[in-house]
């Protein structure tokens, strides 16, 4: 089982906040872990009822 020491980095929760984090630490070469208490990731995005938009700004 890996411990905590096999990483650079973990990221406690997997919404969109955690998923940015890892992408940005991927790209840096960071060994990464994400810990997410569901069973899926996505965060409140995953939970917005299909009439609600996302919007992002640039
Ligand atoms: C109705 C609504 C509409 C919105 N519309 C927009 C929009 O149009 N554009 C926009 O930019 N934003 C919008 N937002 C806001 C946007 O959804 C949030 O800002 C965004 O989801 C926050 O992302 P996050 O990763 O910080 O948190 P979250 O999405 O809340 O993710 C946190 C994650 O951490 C996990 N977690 C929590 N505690 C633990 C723990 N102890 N251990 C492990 N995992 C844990 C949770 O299960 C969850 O998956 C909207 C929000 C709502 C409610």
């Amino acid at each position: 089982m890996a411990t905590g020491s096999d990483f650079d980095l973990v990221i406690v929760g997997g919404g969109i906040g955690g998923v940015i984090c890892l992408k940005y630490a991927k790209d840096a070469g960071l060994k990464t872990l994400v810990l997410e208490r569901r069973e899926r990731i996505g965060g409140l995005w995953r939970d917005l009822p299909s009439w609600q938009d996302i919007q992002f700004r640039k």
